[in-house]
């Protein structure tokens, strides 16, 4: 079968093929856990997990490697503000991350690195970039001489005064030149001890391009097939990571195929804490929005435009995920029955999920349930749960019910009976009326 996929390198689709036969190596940038993700970040999750899937199904082996950040700016800020050590942040931001994306039936990658388990790579990779002459040393910082590579820019198809002009590049004193970035930075006196790691140019931390480039060679070698992530990582992040990775490996390419995903609006905005208009995936769970109709919605638009989410077009996911359940309640999907070549082939023209969806009504209008159930389980749109809970009439998931149950209880021990209240004419809001029975226990029907 053959696969086109854009390339933003290349800026035109092109043919697929594995460096090493049958066996793809694919690499998208994960996580900064500062904070839990938003619907932005589950996008991007579902997208490469869409491409991820669809690999496994075309190629004998697939090596997808998706990083964790876990040593940032953002996140010593964040842990300060918090008043909680860096440890606990990441950790807890760590397994927010999973239970999320994991709710929306995102797979686990091959492997998932963390730069904090990675210092020794990065170090030796900047060392590698000192001795080949791409990187310098000043002030307790190291960073990347961007005129030592001729070819910087091509990614984001920039100029270099374009790039000093356009993006809000630091100018600061120990920089030859303001487009040089960081691979290392000094420890400031106040940093929390678990961002401070020893190197040949004293305590510091890495810069957070080089985490990547130094995780994907320990994983996927100098040379690889897929670079995925969000087009706002295009630059300065990705145009970095390419030029480290060749400066440190002489000869080499890095990814040959960079992918990416289009960015996500609120009702037309940009998503941003200040507008009020940041969703994050918890937010939608805990309203009783099942993971695959959140998955449907972010899949629904081709993953390079842009896509706007609207209630409406929440609902018309719902009401898509409820008609292709209905259409298959009696047959389970099953692992003989194989993903139809048909959806395979959309898939492999750059990822046509418009073709897919609109593939998905055809099955379910022409009654081809085994396909259907299949296709679904493939896609990671199949709930088994999913009509029986509908047939109920639950606008929320049970689990938050008995979240919100316990949360009440715990409101009436400390004689918050407004807080207790509250809780209560919340969940009748939502249809679900609490009847407190004898001792101590609460029960909860639908109303
Ligand atoms: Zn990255």
């Amino acid at each position: 079968m053959e696969i086109t996929l854009f390339n933003t390198l290349t800026h035109k689709e092109e043919t697929l093929t594995t460096l090493e036969p049958g066996h793809l190596k694919m690499y998208v940038c994960g996580p900064t856990v500062y904070d839990r993700p938003h619907i932005g970040n589950a996008r991007s999750a579902v997208i490469y997990d869409l491409l991820f899937r669809f690999a496994r199904a075309v190629f004998p082996k697939v090596t997808y490697v998706r990083n964790i950040t876990d040593v940032d700016d953002k996140i010593n800020k964040a842990a300060k503000e918090q008043k909680i050590s860096i440890q606990d942040l990441t950790k807890s931001i760590t397994d927010f991350f999973h239970a999320d994306v994991g709710a929306l039936n995102v797979l686990c990658p091959t492997h998932e690195p963390r730069a904090t388990e990675h210092i020794a790579e990065i170090i030796t990779m900047i060392e590698q970039l000192i001795a080949n002459k791409n990187a310098y040393v000043n002030q307790g910082h190291v960073l990347f001489d961007v005129s030592s590579y001729s070819e910087y820019g091509k990614l984001a198809n920039r100029q270099l005064d374009e790039m000093i002009a356009g993006s809000r590049v630091e100018v600061a004193a120990y920089k030859n030149d303001p487009l040089d970035f960081v691979l290392w930075k000094p420890a400031d006196d106040e940093d929390d001890i678990s961002s401070v790691f020893e190197s040949p140019w004293g305590k510091g931390r890495p810069g957070w391009h080089i985490e990547c480039s130094a995780m994907s060679s320990k994983y996927l070698g100098a040379d690889f097939d897929i670079h995925g992530g969000g087009a706002d990582l295009q630059f300065p992040h990705h145009e970095n990571e390419i030029a480290q990775s060749r400066c440190a490996t002489p000869g080499s390419h890095y990814a040959r195929f960079w992918v990416h995903n289009g960015f996500l609006t609120v009702n037309g905005e940009k998503m941003s804490k200040s507008l009020k208009n940041f969703i994050t995936v918890r937010d939608l769970l805990d309203q009783g929005i099942l993971g695959i109709v959140i998955r449907y919605l972010l899949l629904s638009s081709h993953y390079r435009k842009p896509l706007d989410f609207t209630q409406k077009a929440l609902d018309d996911a719902k009401n898509s995920i409820e008609k292709f359940h209905q259409s298959i309640s009696d047959v389970t999907p099953s692992l003989s029955k194989g993903v139809p070549l048909t959806i395979l082939a959309h898939l492999a023209d750059d990822l046509n999920m418009s073709k897919v969806i609109a593939e998905l009504h055809q099955m379910a209008k022409k009654g081809e349930k085994e396909e259907l159930a299949a296709t679904l389980d493939f896609l990671g749109l199949y709930d088994a749960k999913f009509l029986s809970r509908e047939v109920k009439n639950l606008s929320v998931d049970e689990s938050f019910i008995n979240e919100q149950i316990a949360l009440r209880l715990v409101a009436k021990q400390e004689k918050n009976f407004a807080e207790a209240d509250k809780i209560r004419k919340s969940l009748l809001e939502k249809g679900i009326s609490l009847e407190d029975v004898s001792g101590g226990k609460t029960i909860w029907k639908s109303a």
